[in-house]
């Protein structure tokens, strides 16, 4: 809750929405208790009082009641009524939803065949009709406003019930034998509630104005008593000649919906994590660069060469360094690994050479990516989507979401090739089954019309190890592309990446956190941790005697086959979080090695021929010591 309450209150828009709205509340609130008037007192020898005057600071109306006090009235009456209708609609368009999607089936059909019906009708026209059969009055008002919105939120719950109630804990609520009502109170509208909510605060404005237009009308509140659509609509005939009357209740109706609005947007961009994070905003077509000191020459080391590259993620006023300063390069027919744990910083250094982070939130701050001697971090759009895929390509872990659902694989890797070659469909299509034989799709002529969800998943990254192939890239990423695939397949899917690097003459940049993928592929290995490389060198070199205490404990948690008994070690604590980086070593917390001199200032990268570890007091320098 108070994360909540100081995420609204960062947002400046909702927390003046919401100082505004608590205002009118609290005024609406105490109107019984201030000395006003009666507002439905009339004197007619006082029509008209301009606003300012002795004993009517909002002037009077054309029966001479006081405005001031049928203002507050007014709006007592009329956010009743919309928070009343609000609360109603949500409660029983909620309730329809959850039934309606918990269920499934045919009582989803006949439930929402008639939302749908009831949407179908003009809303204020179906307003109309049910104040006319029920008769004019403001409780009939409530019950047509409240009515017109069910299926509003009815139509909304439905949709998010119908994906949580087949998730896996919904699944095991079942096979723990509660009831559907238990499932639906304990599982399901917990889960639906903030979705309530956010709709709730997006409409409660909207249905005051319903309200106040039944009331404009003459259907909802009935003379004397004053709502602020009636003050409105009483005020019609003096529009010209006494304006006051009508623009002090329709400044009323503008300040409460307004300031709303602005909460509503604010309750919604709080409760929803990926609004919150900025995801939903349109990312750049290329990730926002702002590189504050010099940008560094190439040294010609390596056909990629990756130099102090810094890539920050900017969330509200928080900062995170995901990547802080990493220098790595890789050979023509090389493979480099990449290991650390998940948050590390392997997948945002990959996805920033070719300006893939997502932009907003994230922000190149420094470094260069020199491919072939030209800096990619900061180079053109067109430049970039014009290397994307032809001169370096990506492999990503979920192929499932790489794909397009829709689209059948063959026509997916024609347009990959067709993006960076002008060659006909046919040509294509026959380029297309030439990549599908190459990374092994048994008859891939006719596998080529499948659809992603017709392969398993070892096909599917196979056709991901296609696509990226598709234009005979120097450099391939692969980002953790075996993680989600058995054993079996995995060895297979390496085997390939091994093979075509060989014939191929490719080099690759393999991202994973398995030690055993390491030492299959790669040559050498850099390894991350909290954003920056901690130790670099040989695989062989890395895996025997490795220097660095993270990646020594990384391995100790390797079991192996046949290594006899021992215990698993397990490495305690997290990674820092990297908005919040300590002093000196980011690994000081963890390390079992640890001195008062490594939590001040810097610890460098230390470079010794091919190995380089950033660490005080590495392992090898303790046992030749201890010798
Ligand atoms: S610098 Fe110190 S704390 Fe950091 S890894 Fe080395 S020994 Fe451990």
């Amino acid at each position: 809750m108070i994360a909540f309450l100081s995420l609204l209150a960062r947002n400046r828009l909702a927390l003046a929405g919401g100082i505004v709205l608590s205002a009118v509340v609290l005024l609406a609130l105490v109107t019984p208790l201030l000395p006003l008037a009666d507002p439905d007192v009339t004197n007619t020898s006082n029509r008209f009082v301009p606003p300012f005057s002795e004993g009517a600071l909002l002037g009077t109306d054309h029966l001479g009641r006081d405005l001031l006090s049928r203002l507050l009235w007014g709006t007592r009456l009329s956010l009743a009524v919309g928070f009343a209708a609000a609360i109603v609609a949500a409660t029983i368009g909620a309730a329809i939803g959850i039934i309606a999607g918990y269920y499934g089936g045919r009582t989803d059909n006949v439930i929402m065949r008639g939302v749908d019906m009831l949407m179908a009708f003009p809303y204020i026209l179906l307003a109309l009709a049910i104040v006319a059969a029920l008769g004019p009055g403001l409780f009939n008002a409530l019950i047509a406003v409240a009515a017109v919105n069910v299926p509003f939120f009815a139509r909304n719950i439905r949709g998010i019930t119908v994906g949580i109630a087949h998730k896996e804990f919904v699944d095991a609520a079942r096979l723990a034998g509660l009831s559907n009502t238990r499932i639906i109170l304990s599982e399901i509208l917990p889960n639906v509630i903030p979705v309530i909510v956010i709709a709730m605060s997006t409409t409660i404005g909207w249905m005051i104005l319903e309200t106040a237009g039944l009331s404009f009308l003459g259907l909802g509140s009935q003379p004397p008593q004053a709502d602020l659509g009636s003050m409105l609509g009483e005020a019609r005939s003096a529009l010209i000649t006494n304006p006051h009357t009508s623009v002090v209740p329709g400044i009323m109706i503008l300040v409460i919906v307004m300031s709303i609005n602005l909460l509503g947007d604010g309750v919604r961009d709080a409760l929803d994590p990926r609004l919150k994070s900025g995801a939903l905003s349109r990312p750049m077509a290329a990730t926002q660069v702002k590189r504050a000191g010099p940008v560094p020459a190439p040294t010609g080391k390596g056909l990629l060469e990756v130099q102090a590259l810094e890539t920050q993620f900017h969330v509200k006023d928080r900062i995170y360094r995901a990547v802080g300063g990493v220098d790595l390069h890789v050979e023509k027919g090389e493979c480099l690994g990449i290991i650390g744990e998940s948050g590390s910083g392997k997948s945002v250094t990959a996805l920033s050479i070719m300006g893939l982070v997502s932009s907003p939130p994230g922000v190149i701050t420094g470094g260069a990516a020199h491919y072939d001697g030209e800096d990619l971090i900061g180079a053109p759009y067109r430049r970039l989507r014009d290397m994307r895929g032809r001169n370096v390509s990506y492999i990503f872990q979920d192929p499932l979401a790489t794909l397009h659902p829709l689209y059948r694989v063959g026509d997916q890797l024609i347009e990959a090739i067709r993006a960076h070659r002008p060659i006909g469909k046919e040509a294509g299509r026959a380029k297309a089954v030439e990549l599908l034989d190459a990374v092994r799709i048994p008859n891939a002529a006719k596998r080529i019309t499948d659809y992603p969800h017709e392969m398993s998943g070892g096909m599917r990254q196979r056709v991901g190890i296609a696509m990226a192939l598709a234009n005979d890239p120097d450099i391939i990423i692969a980002d953790e592309p075996t993680t989600a695939l058995d054993v079996t397949v995995q060895a297979q899917v390496l085997t390939i990446l091994d093979d075509l690097r060989r014939s191929r003459g490719l080099a690759i940049i393999f991202i994973t956190h398995d030690f055993g993928v390491v030492a299959q592929l790669c040559d050498r290995v850099a390894v991350m941790y909290a954003g920056r490389i901690v130790e670099e060198g040989r695989t062989t070199d890395i895996l025997d005697t490795p220097r660095h205490p993270y990646t020594a404990r990384l391995m100790a948690c390797v079991p192996e086959l046949g290594g006899g008994k021992r215990r698993l070690e397990a490495i305690a604590g997290l990674p820092p979080v990297v908005d919040r980086l300590p002093q000196g070593c980011a690994f000081a917390d963890r390390c079992l090695k640890v001195q008062d001199d490594c939590r001040q200032g810097d610890i460098p990268l230390v470079r010794s021929g091919a190995r380089a570890v950033r660490c005080l007091y590495p392992e090898e320098k303790a046992r030749e010591a201890a010798e």
